[in-house]
């Protein structure tokens, strides 16, 4: 399952990420017809999917731990988006889905969260903060009609920065904002030089981040209408590609390649983002070059089955099934499809298959396991749903869909009280403070005064409305 629900960035942060940023160049870039999709909200759309949250985390899992930060303490999100952007918020790499559809190779990912992680362990995001303040709001900054043309020009290339740099005037925000612009690029080169470490450290090639950042070396010009995010805020004048790659040789991993497991993995993952996000004909766009790749015959069982074509879905994951019957994601995928066909106890056996082969134990698998489980009906089923939806929340309490089902378990069960309080839990991760707090009270009614749901009631009524 591949899952997608907004998630609303605290206001501090959108100021922060480099999208707000982005946000800013193109208001100030108006005459020009730019558009960098997803950047203009504060909120972001979150997809959640075990299989690649998996491939993610095990891509950033050893760059992580080179460079000193706790793995626990960094959590990687995935951001329904086409183009190619990655962001760091202080405790969080944000990846677009967008970018891990457009690299070829697990090592073009993973050279850009070496970078993202050099922002990370560098604190960068918290200077640039203190930078922003400096810039006294964002407001003020937005409203610098120079900007768009500084930043247009820095993405250029460092003439294009002088040159149009030299419009500005000294003093107030305008100096302010060229601090900033001075300072972004001096925390991009720390860090390209953190990430080649990181890399070298862990026996992995900065090939595939050079290859990323070439491409968006191009002129901006160029690009027409659809410029990546990634491209805006990361400027890459030649200078800089040109370090860039001295070091990356340097390095005696330059050409070492991916395993082809990982590349495996990776491929899937192509495929499915593919189907999810542009259905058939995306897969066989993104696979042109080698249409019998694995990754390619997943995203066309996907793509079949999103399209209404279940039976024909089913006899295409059980071929990949029979070719890798030990991959948790093609269960996990069956058990979508059974659903699908109103197939319950069927579609439980696959996801109960698909825990019990997924060693990470994945939180969402675990819940569709709960679902199916309550979707079938029977009263012992419906007590082991609960369980196995509860076990899923434990582990991942802000994910809104979950709290869904447990809601859902419990009307079954005609447990109204406990039902109302997932409810409660489930608009609160939404985001819906005022619903979730008509549930949290109506369930706390029923509740004996100062026992742990009662509580839990209570933490929600006392939240502070948004
Ligand atoms: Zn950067």
């Amino acid at each position: 399952m591949m899952s997608v629900r907004t998630f609303s960035l605290p206001r501090f942060l959108v100021a922060l990420s480099r999208g707000a940023l982005v946000t800013m160049t193109t208001a100030a870039l108006c005459i020009a017809p730019v558009s960098v999709a997803g950047a203009q909200s504060s909120s972001v759309p979150i997809v959640r999917d075990a299989e690649i949250e998996a491939l993610v985390t095990d891509y950033a899992a050893p760059i992580i731990k080179t460079a000193g930060l706790s793995r626990n303490a960094i959590r990687i999100v995935l951001v329904n988006n086409s183009s190619f952007n990655a962001f760091v918020d202080g405790r969080r790499i944000f990846v677009n889905t967008g970018a891990l559809l457009q690299a070829e190779t697990p090592n073009e990912i993973i050279g850009v969260l070496a970078h993202e992680t050099g922002h990370l362990a560098g604190g960068h995001e918290f200077k640039l903060r203190e930078q922003l303040a400096a810039a006294k709001t964002l407001a003020v900054v937005t409203s610098l009609l120079g900007l768009g043309a500084v930043v247009g020009g820095a993405a250029g290339g460092a003439s294009g920065l002088s040159k149009a740099g030299m419009g500005i005037t000294m003093g107030g925000p305008e100096a302010a904002m060229r601090n900033l612009l001075n300072y972004q690029r001096t925390e991009e080169m720390a860090a390209d030089r953190s990430a080649i470490t990181y890399l070298a450290n862990t026996g992995q090639s900065a090939k595939g981040m050079l290859t990323t950042f070439e491409r968006f070396s191009n002129a901006l010009a160029l690009s027409g209408s659809n410029i990546d995010p990634y491209r805006i805020s990361h400027p890459m004048p030649r200078e800089r590609i040109a370090n860039l790659e001295t070091l990356a040789r340097s390095s005696p991993y330059f050409d070492k390649p991916d395993s082809p497991a990982l590349q495996q993995r990776h491929d899937l993952m192509r495929g499915k983002i593919a189907a999810y996000t542009g259905g058939g004909a995306s897969v066989l766009r993104t696979f042109r070059k080698d249409p019998r790749n694995i990754g390619a015959r997943y995203g066309d069982a996907i793509a079949t089955y999103l399209n209404g074509s279940s039976q024909s879905a089913l006899s295409k994951i059980d071929v990949l099934i029979k070719e890798q019957p030990k991959n948790p994601y093609f269960q996990e995928i069956r058990g979508e499809i059974l659903l699908k066909q109103n197939k319950a106890s069927d579609a439980a056996k696959a996801f109960q298959k698909a825990n019990a082969l997924d060693s990470r134990k994945s939180s969402l698998i675990r819940m569709s396991y709960g679902r199916a489980l309550m979707l079938s009906g029977t009263p012992a089923n419906l007590q082991a749903s609960i369980k196995e939806i509860k076990a899923g929340i434990a582990s991942d309490r802000e994910y809104p869909t979950g709290y869904g089902y447990l809601a859902q378990a419990y009307a079954q069960m005609g447990d109204m009280v406990r039902s109302d309080l997932a409810s409660a839990e489930q608009k609160y991760y939404s985001g819906k403070i005022q619903d979730a707090q008509i549930f949290a009270i109506r369930a706390q009614r029923s509740l004996k005064s100062g026992t742990p749901e009662w509580i839990q009631a209570q933490d929600i009524i006392s939240a502070k409305r948004k």
